[in-house]
Formats: structure tokens, sequence, C-alpha cells
């Protein structure tokens, strides 16, 4: 289908990374999959006893990451005031989904998917350069942003707690100022990346009222996880998986310079936001993507398989599943499309941040590409359940996907608060 609600230079630009991409999953990534087939298949060789994974397959995402660096796509979704290719929300969107829609949950080795070696190819705010970056200061950007654009090395983003996810308000990690220093204790819960993540941009209350108000009071801290008293604690499994790329952390009075502070003190939860909005497009886009790819998958097959003498496509039950796919996808695309053409305008200061429209589209494409994976392995009988065929790690992925960057629930509650307030636009 022609696209026509997007411009053609913005076509123009996804065309070329999309085939770019791709020729780089074929030139990088498959070779590397083909070497380490041993343990990608085995999930048991892939994690260690703790649930890390192994230095050898450490070391390939790193190879990864750096060659996406060389070949300018893994800061492309970075702005470009902080080295970044500035790639606009929109293409963003339509990368994102011919990018999944192509290489799905997973590639060679269907038992083991989670895109392991594909998804480290371009950087978002829970693990490298994204556009939290444009509240960096000078030391930072200046000490360490070069490393993190070159892919060598990597962040995390420690916000939520044991105590705290959807109550972001609720943190109890504390910093108090010492001279030219912060000081953080605190425990930080459900952290991607924090496994091997060589900084970590922490959020930490530094003003109890203004906190206690919800105006302000949060400040956000590059950290290097090398400090002392800083802790790796473990390591989370995640649906079924013998490990995850999500983490536990401790702080105990880790000493941080002040010029290491992002943006303002007592403004780092406007930072948290930020980062959480670009999390939650980027996710829905990515639902698009692989939403098309199950049903890629799903059309195929009602096509071959044949019951009671001709293929089950023929069977109106079938067709009824294959068109709810589509009416699935086709609105969640345009949901992720004119939300991002939203938030094209609000930076350029022509508009709000559309946070109505970026809750609609992470709840709508999330439940979406869920149900859609559902259908598609109703579609496929018994092989539909096996690791014959990837759907059920992209259905564990899309269920996954209801929780971080604000629950389906939070994000409803955002999007009537907007309402609420008057934000009644469609
Ligand atoms: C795979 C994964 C990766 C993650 N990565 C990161 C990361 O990199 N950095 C980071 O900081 N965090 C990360 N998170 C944490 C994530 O943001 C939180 O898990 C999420 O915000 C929910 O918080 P919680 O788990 O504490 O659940 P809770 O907040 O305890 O919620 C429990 C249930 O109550 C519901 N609920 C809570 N409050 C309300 C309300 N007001 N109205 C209606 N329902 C409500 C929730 O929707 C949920 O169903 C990640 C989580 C996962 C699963």
């Amino acid at each position: 289908m022609r696209e026509l609600t997007v411009p053609e230079d913005i076509r123009d630009l996804v065309k070329g990374i999309h085939e770019g991409l791709l020729q780089f999953v074929e030139q990088e990534v498959v070779p590397l999959e083909e070497r380490d087939k041993e343990i990608l298949s085995d999930e048991r060789k892939l994690f260690d006893e703790r649930g890390y994974l192994v230095t050898r397959a450490q070391e390939a995402r790193q190879h990864i990451r750096k060659r996406s660096a060389q070949a300018g796509y893994y800061a492309m979704y970075a702005p470009e005031a902080v080295g970044g290719g500035g790639v606009p929300p929109r293409a963003m969107v339509l990368i994102q989904e011919g990018y999944y829609r192509n290489i799905g949950p997973g590639r060679l080795y269907a038992g083991w998917a989670k895109g392991f070696l594909t998804v480290p190819i371009v950087s978002s705010f829970v693990d490298g350069p994204s556009y939290m970056f444009n509240y960096a200061p000078e030391e930072v950007r200046r000490e360490f942003l070069p490393q993190l654009l070159a892919g060598e090395k990597t962040i995390c983003f420690a916000l939520s707690e044991p105590d705290a996810g959807s109550d972001v308000w609720g943190i109890r990690t504390r910093a108090y100022r010492d001279g030219d220093e912060w000081v953080i204790t605190g425990t930080k819960q459900w952290i991607t990346n924090a496994p091997y993540a060589d900084y970590a941009v922490v959020f930490a209350v530094t003003d109890e009222e203004m906190a206690a108000k919800h105006q302000g009071g949060i400040t956000a801290f590059f950290v290097d996880t090398s400090s002392p008293g800083f802790q790796r604690q473990a390591v989370l499994r995640i649906m079924g998986h013998l490990g995850s790329d999500c983490g536990i952390i401790s702080l105990d009075q880790v000493r941080v310079p002040h010029s290491r502070v992002m943006g303002e003190v007592n403004q780092g939860f406007q930072i948290a936001m930020l980062g959480i909005s670009e999390g939650r497009i980027s996710i829905a886009a990515s639902c698009v993507g692989l939403a098309e790819y199950a049903l890629d998958r799903a059309l195929s097959y009602a096509q071959e398989r044949k019951t009671f003498g001709v293929p089950i496509a023929e069977h109106q039950a079938v067709q009824f599943m294959l068109a709810d796919m589509a009416i699935d996808i086709f609105t969640s695309k345009y949901a992720c499309l004119q939300t991002a053409a939203l938030v094209e305008l609000a930076t350029k200061g022509q508009g709000r941040l559309p946070v109505k429209e970026i809750s609609i589209a992470k709840a709508y494409c999330v439940e979406a590409c869920q149900r859609v994976f559902d259908a598609a392995i109703q579609v496929h009988g018994g092989i539909g359940l096996t690791d014959d065929v990837p759907l059920n790690e992209g259905w564990r992925i899309a269920r996954t996907l209801r929780i971080p960057d604000g629950t389906s629930e939070i994000q409803r509650r955002t999007i009537a608060r907007q309402m609420l307030r008057g934000d009644t636009a469609f």
C-alpha cells in the first residue's frame, strides 16, 4: 500500500535505512548467529547459573553495537545535537515497523529468540544515546557520550524500585549534597541492561517536600557503575526464560560529582518522562511490525494447511481471525504515525506533547499485538504452540510489553486524566 500520510522525503529516508538495516543483519548478525549456533539454541548454555549472559554472548552483542555504530544505525534515533542521527519520529515508526515485520520476534533460532543480536543494533533510552542526553552536562558529553555513541559502552535507566513502579513519585532512593558531590543510596529494580551497563542514569529524591507535592524534588544523576557502593544484585528471569536483560541494582552511599547531574537539580522527573515517552512510541511501533510478522505467517499457513478437503483459509471462522488481525494492525499503525507526527510538531515548538495520544498508541498497539499473536497461534493449531514457529515468543514479548514504560492501566489513567483536563481532541 502506498503510504499517503507521510511526505516523500521521510518515505525515501525510511526506504534507505530499512534496506541498509536488513543488509546489516545479513552481513553482521547472521554470521555471528551461525558461529554461536550452539549457545543461541540452548538457554542453558546462553545464560550462566545466575541468569547472566555468558561472556561470549556479551561480546557478540558488543560487537554488533560497535559495527552498527560504524554503519550509522546504532544512535540513529538520538538527536543530532548529541551526535545522533536525528531520524524523526514518523520515520522511526516506519523503520521499526518494517524491521520487525521482516525479522519477527526471533531470527534463526525459534526456540530462543528475543532478538538476541537484532535488538542491540539500535540504541534506546534504556541502553544508549537518546533524547535524554539533551540534558547531559558538559562533562558527560565530553567524557562519556563518545563511547556511548560508538556502541563501546552502555547505560541503563534506573527509575523503578521494588516499592515504586507505576507510582514514580514514591521512589525511596535518596541523594544528599556533600560539597561538590552527591551521595546516593537506594535500590532499583526491573532495570533493563542493569546487569551489563557501564553507566546508569539514576533517579533519586533530592528534595522531600517538593517530591511529596509532586512538584519536582527528583534529580537525575549520571553514575559510573564501577563506583564504590554500586552493586548489581540479581538478574530477573522473565516469562519462562532462564535469564533476561533486566536486573536489580543497589547503591550504598555512592558518590557522584555535581558535574554529572543531568539537567537541573530537582527537575529529573521531566527527564524520566521524556525517556519513557520515547520508549512508549518505540514499543508501539515495534508492536506494529511484530503483529504484521504474525499475520504474514498466519496468511501463508492458512493457505497451505488443509482440513475437511480445503485450505483452512476457506473456513469463515479462520477468515474472521485473519480479518480481525488486519483491523488491529491498520488501527495500530495509524495511531502510531499520527502520534509521531504530533511529537514532531511539539519538538519544533508547534504544539503540545501529545501525552494522551502517546498513551493511546502504547496501550493499543501492545494489546493489539498480543491479540494478533494469539490469533496467529490459533490459526496454526498445535504447531503454533511449538518452538518450530516463533509465535509463542512473539506472544510472550507482547505480553511482557504490557508492563514496562507504563502498564496498560497507567496508560488508561493518563488518557482519562488528560481528557478530564480538557484534552478531548481526536
Ligand atoms: C521487562 C521490563 C523492563 C523494564 N525496564 C525498566 C527500566 O529499564 N527502567 C526502569 O526504571 N523500569 C523498568 N521497568 C519497570 C516498569 O516500568 C514497571 O514494572 C512498571 O512501571 C510497573 O510497575 P510495578 O511493576 O511496580 O507494578 P505496580 O506499580 O505495583 O502495579 C501493579 C498493578 O497495579 C496496577 N496499578 C498501579 N497503580 C495503578 C493505578 N493508579 N490505577 C490503576 N492501576 C494501577 C498496575 O497497572 C499493575 O497492574 C521494566 C519492567 C519490565 C517488566
